[in-house]
């Protein structure tokens, strides 16, 4: 993978770490461009923010907020005059964005590693490459690669390989013929077809790498989604310390393979016992929104100290944490779902995002619930659910 640092290389202890208060640049203005921003101004840092969205969570809180399109030349041209270290807080910015700062600022992650973390196809097949456990899969990008598929790849998920987010551009497909005109649905853009696999347990692994190689991961969570979006996060995860580890040891598998500068989530299966990956995200996760409140470091202020070239923080848990989303489907119209019901509750965390307009499956804020026993803290954290008006499916 080539170096994107250039003839300097990320791995020079001589690069100097960029101090506060030097101003940072987050591309993507959502909820984890807005806990970044948080986390680099307690740190002492100023951050400017470009995202086309004049109300974005991020923009509203940054330093200046930069309100046009990632690839705006004049929008880049300012980041990289202004900012002396840029990251993402999305995959999808455009992978030629980051080439054009890479040239003029620090950047982290790397432009290769998030163009393999925005393909599904490129993915799965970095993940081959390095004898990483996935799931039976194959790419599809035009209808013949539909013909003679083994039998055993069915019932299977048809993915596009680009822009997907929260279950968004899947669809579930029986066999071949369904297949076909899910694929011709998605307007025969590339995709991936993959196995439909028994699952478990869904796990993620939140890890920060530094320029230096150095590795710190949160403790493993587990995941629950209701409809393809992540409804509940726990962490420790319930599971034996051997699956621990080989979670653990998988997503830094990938983050060296990669050379990963930064926050990088990994997505996992666990299906008949076995760890497979599902997929990655080059940037801080849903999931690692317990960090905040949960561990000594968060994972926004690791990609702070990451970005930065500065040690990282101890990604040490303070306490077992249960985190739960609040989607937009919570809010009646015109008015806010019973916050009362939850503001006292101890050990109870409340977020929200400051998002102008509540939509179905929009994230609007979490909660997260502390405490020493697991068990107690789902308890507590099913019952706060239940009080603001999250219906069980
Ligand atoms: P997104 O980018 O929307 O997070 P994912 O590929 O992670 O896309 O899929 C969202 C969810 O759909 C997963 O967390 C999992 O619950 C379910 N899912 C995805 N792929 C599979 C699969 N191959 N087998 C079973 N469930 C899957
Ligand atoms: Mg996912």
């Amino acid at each position: 993978m080539s170096d994107p640092a250039g003839p300097v290389g990320v791995r020079d202890r001589s690069v100097r770490p960029v101090l506060p208060p030097a101003t940072l640049g987050m591309l993507g203005g959502g909820q984890l461009g807005r806990y970044f921003v948080i986390a680099a101004h307690e740190l002492g840092y100023r951050v400017w923010v470009l995202d086309p969205d004049p109300d974005s969570p991020a923009g509203r809180i940054a330093d200046r907020h930069l309100v046009a399109p990632y690839d705006d030349p004049a929008a880049i041209d300012e980041l990289a005059t202004g900012c002396r270290a840029v990251s993402t807080e999305f995959e999808n910015v455009p992978a030629d964005t980051l080439r054009a700062l890479v040239a003029r600022t620090v950047v982290h992650p790397s432009a290769d590693a998030v163009a393999v973390a925005q393909d599904r196809i490129a993915e799965k097949a970095f993940l081959v490459d390095h004898g990483l456990p996935v799931g039976p899969h194959t790419s599809v990008a035009a209808v013949e690669d539909l013909d003679d598929l083994a039998d055993d790849l069915f019932p299977a998920i048809l993915k596009r390989a680009r822009f997907g987010y929260d279950g968004k551009g899947q669809a579930k497909v029986a066999d071949a013929a369904e297949a076909r005109s899910a694929f011709d649905g998605f307007d025969r853009a590339p995709c991936v077809l993959e196995r439909r696999l028994p699952l478990d347990r869904e796990l993620s692994v939140v890890l920060a790498r530094s320029r230096w190689g150095d590795v710190a991961c949160f403790a493993t969570a587990e995941n629950r989604h209701r409809d393809g979006i992540l409804d509940l996060s726990m962490a420790p995860a319930p599971i034996t310390p051997e699956q621990d580890a080989e979670a653990r040891d998988v997503a830094v598998r990938i983050a060296e393979a990669l050379d990963y500068v930064g926050v990088l989530a990994v997505e996992l299966f666990v299906s008949d016992g076995r760890i497979l990956v599902n997929e990655l995200a080059p940037r801080p996760h849903n999931s690692g929104h317990l960090t905040l409140d949960a561990t000594v470091t968060s994972q926004y202020e690791q990609q702070v100290r990451a970005l930065c070239g500065l040690p990282l923080g101890s990604p040490r848990p303070v306490a077992a944490a249960v985190m739960v989303n609040l989607l937009g489907d919570l809010w009646p119209a015109g008015g806010e779902p019973p916050w009362g019901a939850v503001l006292g509750v101890p050990d109870l965390k409340l977020h929200l995002y400051g998002k102008v307009e509540a939509r179905p499956g929009r994230k609007m804020g979490h909660l997260t619930v502390l405490g020493d026993d697991p068990g107690a803290v789902a308890a507590v954290a099913e019952r706060a659910r239940r009080d603001i008006g999250v219906i069980d499916a």
